[in-house]
Parts: structure tokens; C-alpha cells; sequence
């Protein structure tokens, strides 16, 4: 299921992303924040147990996260939105995943994977800003549901209509978030209008 989210806070830092002319260091700093404003409404779902808290003045019937979260940002871009939600839920455990298709056989390789051993009890949330063609979004979260994760969600912060369908054939039980959805993706695989590759933007590699 996609949750499209819209804000005004997160179309205009969205625009300064877009920007050609924004400096790595910039599409860095926006490209966190963006991701915490999203955290707002990723987490709107998020179980709670009640718990009493003794304030200053009295005792309090309040709610606490009653679940893990645990970030799994997809290598290289996906570490540039870790941090902003790791922020704002200090108690989230964060596993990595790298990998590559092989040009010969398109088998989705994975050169890195390292996982909290909570996976199976949390709400595990796969960070990856760009939803192109879905492949390798689709493979991560099949590498995470073979180690045991049941409750997924793929955070994103731009989309190709390709990618959503690709996740919704493959992982109908994924929840999908996106900031926008774009109109396609070009012949080499780049969302259009998108923002240019993520990774090269964030890291200054090109
Ligand atoms: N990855 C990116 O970084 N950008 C795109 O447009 C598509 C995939």
C-alpha cells in the first residue's frame, strides 16, 4: 500500500534536493531532515503500552512505543536518511544491507548484510531515497523477511510508478512511503524529473 505524503516542509526541501545547484553538503543536511519529517507519519502506526510516569506534581497514565524499530538503511544512499529518524526514535536499532546485480545473470547479489537480532519482533523500516525500478528495494526486503522481519515498511523519498508496482506485485504486505511520486523512469533507469543519483549527490562522488 503507498502513503503518499504530502506537507508543505517536505515539497520545499524536496525542491532543494531536485535543485542541480544545491551543494553536496546541503542535499546532505535536507536529504536528513526530510527523512524526519517523514518518520512523523511512518510511525503514526506504531503500537502502544500504557505506562504510569511519576511527573513533578503526580502520577500519569501515559503510552510508550510498545515495539522495536529497526532502521535498514540500502547501501550507499539509504544511509543519508538513517540518522534522521534514528533522532527522533534514539532506541532504533540499525541494520545494513549492500548489494549489486550480477550484469550476466541479474541475480541480486548481497555483498554486505548485518542485521539486529530483533528483526523478527520489529517494525522494521528499509531506507532507500530512490524508488526506481524497485529491484533492489524488492530484494532487500526479501533478504530481511529470510531473516525473520514480518513487519516492513520502505521508506522513500522519490518514486517511479514502476518501482510502487514492482513492491506491490512482489511485497504486497510492504507499507510504501514516498514524499513524491515522479512520472517515470528514463531509459537508464533514473527517475525523471527525480533528483540525479542519490548516492553520488549525498557522497560527492561525482
Ligand atoms: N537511483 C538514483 O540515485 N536516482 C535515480 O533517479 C534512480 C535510482
Amino acid at each position: 500500500m503507498l502513503h503518499l505524503l504530502k506537507h508543505p516542509l517536505l515539497t520545499h526541501k524536496l525542491a532543494i534536493l531536485r535543485n542541480k545547484a544545491t551543494p553536496m553538503r546541503e542535499f546532505r543536511h535536507t536529504l536528513k531532515e526530510i527523512a524526519g519529517l517523514m518518520a512523523y507519519e511512518i510511525t503514526r502506526d506504531l503500537p502502544v503500552r500504557k505506562i504510569t510516569v511519576e511527573t513533578p506534581i503526580g502520577s500519569c497514565e501515559t503510552e510508550e512505543l510498545a515495539k522495536d524499530v529497526v532502521l535498514v538503511p540500502v547501501l550507499r544512499a539509504g544511509l543519508g536518511m538513517a540518522d534522521g529518524i534514528s533522532n527522533l526514535i534514539s532506541s532504533a536499532r540499525i541494520g545494513h544491507i549492500g548489494m549489486y546485480r550480477d550484469h550476466v545473470t541479474l541475480t541480486p547479489m548481497t555483498y554486505y548484510a548485518k542485521f539486529p537480532d530483533n528483526l523478527p519482533q520489529a517494525v522494521v523500516m528499509v531506507l532507500d531515497p530512490m524508488l526506481a525500478t524497485g529491484g533492489s528495494s524488492s530484494d532487500a526486503i526479501t533478504i530481511l523477511k529470510n531473516n525473520g522481519a514480518t513487519i516492513i515498511k520502505l521508506v522513500c523519498v522519490v518514486g517511479a510508478p514502476e518501482g510502487v508496482s514492482k513492491i506491490e506485485n512482489d511485497h504486497p504486505d510492504v507499507q510504501i512511503y514516498l514524499a513524491a511520486l515522479d512520472e517515470k523512469l528514463n531509459d537508464i533507469g533514473y527517475i525523471v524529473p527525480g533528483l540525479g543519483d542519490a548516492g553520488d549527490r549525498l557522497f560527492g562522488t561525482k
